[in-house]
C-alpha cells in the first residue's frame, strides 16, 4: 500500500505534462492534447492502483503519451496494406478505386458539378441520369436506378412492389451477408409477408405455382453469393422463374449480389451470373457497386421502366440516395467496362483477379530486390491462395504467391502484430504458425514501404 501511494506521487501532472510537451505539440490541437495527457495518465494511475507496475518513471509516462499522441493526432481512417490475398476484403473496404478513378472524384468533390443540373436546358436533372445511358450500353437494361448499396436497393424494391402484399421465396436462398444483412429481415423491415418455399436443398417449379394467389406481389430470387449448397439439389433457375412470373403475371425480382459485368471465363474464372445473364429475364436485377463490379459502395438497379419510375417516387430513395462522389467513382468504372480488355486493367479489382503467376512472381522478386534483412529474420517463398472475398464466389480459390516472414524469439502473432501497427499498417495472415503476406493484394506501389518494414525487423 505505501509503495503504492509512492508511485501514484510520481505520475507526473497533466499540466505540468501540457507544458513540458507544448514545443512538440505545437501543431496538434489543444483539446486533443489535453484528452490524450488526461487519459494516459488516468491509465497509469489505474494500472498502479490494480498493482499492474512496481514501478514509474517520468520517461516511460512520457513516452507513452507521446506514441498516443502520434495516434490521436492522425486520422483515424487511413489506408492499409492488404497482404491477406482476400481482393474484396469486407474489413479493408472491399473494392478499391485506381487513381484514374480517384482523380474522377477529386474533381467532382472540389468544384460545383452538374449533379441535378441539365447543361442543355438550364433545367433541373437527375442525379440518376449521369450513368443511365452507360448502364443501358453494358447491360441492355430498359432502365436503371442507383443507391446507397445493394441492402438500400432491396428495400427500396420490395417497399415499392411488394408492401403489404407475399413475396415468394426459395428456402435455400435466404442468405445472410455478414450479420447485419438478412434477406428475411429485410423483407420484415419493407412491410411484405415472406412465403417461404421449397426446402434448403431442393425447390420445384411447383413450389412457387403452389402459392401464387392473389395476394403475391413478387417472386425473389437471392443469388448465393457467399455459399453454395451441392450434392441432392434442385434449383428452379431465373430462366424458369421468369416463365412462372410472366404465366401467373406476377414481377421476378433478383437479387444478384455481386454483380459481375463481364465474363471472365477467359481468365479461367467462373460461377457466378453475370449481370446481362439475368436482365433480359427479370423484371427487376439489383446488385453491388464495390463487389466483384469493381466499383464505389452503391447498389444498382436495372430493368423495366414501369417499375424503376415507380421506385423513383417512392420518398424511401431520398433516405438511400447516392452521393456524388459515389456517382463519380461509378462513373468512372462503368466507363472502363465500355472497353474490356482496358477494364481488367484499369479495375484494380479486375486486374487483382487475373494477374497471373508470372505476374505475382516477378512482383515478388521486385520485393526481394529491396531486402536487406537482419540476421535473425527469416523469408520464405511459399504458395498461397487468393479469394475472391466479400461474399463473392466463395468456391474460387486463386493459385497465388506469397511470403513467410519469422524474426527468432519472437511469436507469429507479436509479429503480426507489428505489421498491424506499422504506418501505415500491413495487414498478414497467420498460416500454419507462420506469418504470411500474399503478393496477389499488393500493389507495386507499396513493395518498398513492405521492405522498409521489413529491413526494419
Ligand atoms: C452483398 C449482398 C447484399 C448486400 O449488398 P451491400 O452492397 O453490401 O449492401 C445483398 N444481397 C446479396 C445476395 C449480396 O451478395
Amino acid at each position: 500500500m505505501e509503495n503504492r501511494n509512492n508511485l501514484l506521487r510520481e505520475l507526473p501532472k497533466v499540466d505540468d505534462v501540457i507544458r513540458l510537451l507544448a514545443d512538440e505539440t505545437d501543431e496538434i490541437p489543444k483539446a486533443v492534447v489535453k484528452h490524450t495527457v488526461q487519459k494516459q495518465i488516468e491509465r497509469w494511475r489505474n494500472g498502479v492502483i490494480q498493482g499492474q507496475f512496481n514501478q514509474v518513471s517520468h520517461q516511460q509516462v512520457l513516452e507513452d503519451i507521446r506514441r498516443q499522441l502520434k495516434k490521436d493526432s492522425a486520422y483515424h481512417l487511413k489506408p492499409v496494406i492488404n497482404g491477406t490475398g482476400v481482393i474484396l476484403h469486407t474489413n479493408l473496404g472491399r473494392a478499391k478505386i485506381s487513381p484514374q478513378g480517384a482523380q474522377h472524384i477529386i474533381e467532382v468533390a472540389t468544384g460545383y458539378s452538374n449533379l441535378e443540373y441539365n447543361l442543355e436546358t438550364g433545367g433541373r436533372d437527375s442525379r440518376y441520369a449521369h450513368v443511365e445511358q452507360l448502364l443501358k450500353l453494358l447491360t441492355r437494361s430498359e432502365a436503371s436506378l442507383v443507391v446507397n448499396n445493394n441492402a438500400g436497393a432491396a428495400l427500396l424494391l420490395l417497399d415499392t412492389l411488394t408492401k403489404g402484399k407475399e413475396v415468394i421465396v426459395s428456402r435455400g436462398e435466404l442468405v445472410e451477408i455478414g450479420a447485419s444483412f438478412r434477406i428475411p429481415a429485410i423483407m420484415e423491415l419493407s412491410g411484405c409477408t415472406m412465403v417461404e418455399v421449397g426446402t434448403s436443398n431442393k425447390t420445384h417449379v411447383s413450389d412457387y405455382t403452389d402459392h401464387i394467389n392473389e395476394h403475391t406481389g413478387a417472386l425473389l430470387k437471392v443469388h448465393t453469393s457467399n455459399y453454395r449448397i451441392t450434392g441432392f439439389t434442385q434449383e428452379v433457375t431465373l430462366q424458369q422463374l421468369c416463365q412462372i412470373g410472366k404465366s401467373y403475371n406476377v414481377p421476378v425480382i433478383y437479387d444478384l449480389g455481386s454483380g459481375l459485368l463481364m465474363d471472365m471465363g477467359d481468365y479461367g474464372i467462373s460461377g457466378d451470373p453475370t449481370v446481362a445473364q439475368s436482365v433480359p429475364y427479370a423484371d427487376i436485377v439489383c446488385f453491388s457497386g464495390d463487389k466483384l463490379l469493381g466499383g464505389p459502395q452503391a447498389g444498382i438497379i436495372l430493368g423495366c421502366k414501369e417499375i424503376i419510375e415507380k421506385m423513383k417516387k417512392n420518398p424511401l430513395l431520398r433516405a438511400l440516395r447516392i452521393d456524388k462522389l459515389t456517382l463519380a467513382a461509378l462513373e468512372y468504372t462503368l466507363s472502363q467496362y465500355l472497353q474490356p480488355q482496358k477494364a481488367v486493367k484499369s479495375i484494380p479489382t479486375l486486374n487483382m483477379m487475373t494477374a497471373t503467376v508470372q505476374e505475382l512472381e516477378d512482383k515478388r522478386s521486385a520485393l526481394q530486390n529491396l531486402l536487406c534483412l537482419r540476421e535473425g529474420v527469416h523469408w520464405d517463398n511459399v504458395d498461397t491462395n487468393s479469394q475472391m472475398g466479400g461474399g463473392s464466389m466463395p468456391d474460387v480459390s486463386l493459385p497465388s504467391l506469397g511470403f513467410s516472414v519469422s524474426v527468432d524469439g519472437c511469436s507469429p502473432n507479436k509479429l503480426e502484430e507489428l505489421f498491424r501497427l506499422n504506418t501505415p499498417p500491413i495487414i498478414a495472415r497467420i498460416t500454419k504458425n507462420s506469418v504470411v503476406l500474399d503478393m496477389r493484394t499488393i500493389d507495386y506501389s507499396e513493395l518498398s514501404i513492405i521492405a522498409d518494414f521489413l529491413n526494419s525487423l
